[in-house]
């Protein structure tokens, strides 16, 4: 389809006005295309072509509204760093409306009544780094928002003690209320508002319980079990957000708002990835049980409308499931099968973890390697990459012994690794060096890396070097909140 055919729906004006605010997208200076992500345009049945083309750096940049739209930014609170704040919202994005159900919405397109003391962008850096880790994310087959395109310009943002040039991401998602919204709703203490604000949830994200006794309850217990997945494959693949306030937290169960996240480069349990989270509230081992508390933050709203003593008990469930998904993935990722030892081999498993941390050992790079092993008596293919080998050597023992009762062998259990072990995964040095080029407008590589991060199981011979194991200079660095 033509982008001048596409007709943008704005559903969320049957809100009240005090919940958004109608404001343009204020364009920067001289835009200029990035990057255009076709599986994107395929969910909005959008010409390949139509991306190549002025107008959608325009429509990108917001000096081209599209027919249908009118732009909006959407009130929110949220409790960050687990203090509450009444009042965010978009302060930088900007809503344009939704084609196919999928919600269309640019992020650094100015200042909005949510900016607060912010400028309304985002610069080159973060826009590249959200831009790739949505299209990562759904790679891996985990839940996250997506992203269309993306436009870099000659507009400049002041971040730490430096300019920046400005950018801006068209995202899209089936949803972009978060756990925030309804703490926001809150405030209204009418059962009406906030029943209004769960349908709308229900009708982008649970459409299945539209017409079910308790819905709202059951809203919560859908949003509380995709939470329990999504949480248990961050954990398995090693990533973590860094930032999971309220406001970051999505009421669909997807990944939304890449900040200074992480995928972890070494093990470490206690991996803290943003600067700013001095006391580690955020840190990849807490995730899950972040994720339970901002689960929890929605009760004292959802109380109006819902059995509170069932959203709490339900609640109970929610480690215990996320503990399933979790060591189900993790026993695949070793090629065994959890269902065939009576506690899903988790002493195997935090052995595992307990052993690449004292090796100092490329997560994700470890799976691959062990993936494509041939046999116990040579592992030279994973101890060479280990600063610290002798660890590994003594799971290895105890690995051997669960592969034996499982009977399984190296072809069958290739069989199941192959699925769930990629080769590439976009660690932090890699996007690091697609925006040192970018700033030099060049962006051949943020192109090159989206295709790696949408087919992380395929080779890429150009690319073999971002198969290997982070160089130690690079690993686990901590990134600023600034973006
Ligand atoms: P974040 O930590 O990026 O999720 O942002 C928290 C809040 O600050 C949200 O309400 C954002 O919209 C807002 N915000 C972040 N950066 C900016 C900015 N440069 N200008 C305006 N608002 C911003
Ligand atoms: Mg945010």
């Amino acid at each position: 389809m033509k982008l001048n055919k596409l007709k943008l729906e704005v559903d969320y004006f049957e809100f009240d006005e005090k919940y958004y605010n109608k404001i343009n997208p204020t364009p920067l200076k001289n835009p200029k295309l990035v990057s255009f992500n076709p599986l994107a345009c395929d969910l909005i049945n959008l010409d390949y072509e139509e991306c190549k083309t002025q107008d959608f750096v325009d429509f990108i940049n917001g000096s081209k509204i599209l027919e249908g739209s009118t732009p909006f930014a959407m009130a929110y609170a949220g409790h960050q760093f687990g203090y509450f704040v009444p009042q965010l919202g978009d302060g930088r994005a900007i809503n344009l409306g939704s084609v196919n159900n999928w919600y269309l919405q640019t992020k650094g397109s100015g200042l909005t009544r949510y900016s607060r003391q912010g400028d309304g962008r985002a610069v080159l850096r973060s826009s590249i780094r959200e831009y790739l880790m949505s299209e990562a994310m759904f790679g891996l087959g985990i839940p996250t928002t997506r992203a269309l395109g993306i436009i870099d310009s000659d507009s400049f943002a002041h971040r730490d003690w430096e300019e920046e040039s400005c950018a801006i991401v068209l995202r899209m998602s089936p949803s972009w209320i978060r756990v925030g919204t309804f703490e926001y709703f809150a405030r209204s203490r009418d059962k009406e508002t906030i029943s209004q604000l769960a349908d709308y949830v229900i009708k982008q994200s649970y459409p299945h319980l539209e017409n079910e006794e308790n819905k709202y309850e059951k809203m919560f217990y859908s949003l509380t079990d995709k939470t329990a997945e999504l949480l248990a494959l961050w954990q398995v693949y090693g990533f973590q957000h860094g930032v999971m306030n309220t406001d970051n937290f999505s009421m669909a169960g997807l990944t939304i708002d890449y900040g200074p996240y992480a995928f972890m480069d070494y093990f470490e349990k206690n991996s803290i990835c943003n600067h700013t989270d001095a006391e580690g509230r955020y840190s990849y081992n807490n995730q899950p049980y972040v994720a339970r508390w901002n689960l929890f933050a929605l009760i004292p709203t959802l109380k109006l409308i819902c059995d509170e003593s069932k959203l709490e008990s339900y609640m109970k469930a929610f480690l215990p499931q996320h503990e399933k998904i979790y060591l189900d993935m993790m026993n695949k990722r070793l090629g065994l099968d959890a269902s065939k030892s009576g506690n899903s081999n988790l002493n195997l498993i935090l052995e595992l973890l307990g052993s690449l941390e004292n090796a100092k050992m490329d997560y994700n790079v470890f799976f691959y390697r062990l993936t494509h092993l041939k046999s116990f008596e040579d592992l030279s293919s994973i101890l060479d990459i280990a600063v610290f080998q002798e660890p590994l050597k003594q799971w290895f023992e105890s690995y051997k012994k669960v592969c034996d009762e499982q009977e399984t062998t190296f072809e069958s259990r290739f069989e199941v690794m192959k699925k769930v072990n990629p080769k590439y995964i976009l660690k932090n040095y890699i996007l690091q060096e697609a925006i040192e080029k970018a700033h030099d407008g060049n962006y051949s590589l943020v192109n090159d890396l989206l295709k790696i991060a949408q087919n992380p199981y395929d080779e890429h011979p150009d690319f073999e070097r971002y198969a290997r194991q982070t160089p130690m200079n690079f690993a686990n660095i901590k990134l600023s909140c600034s973006s």
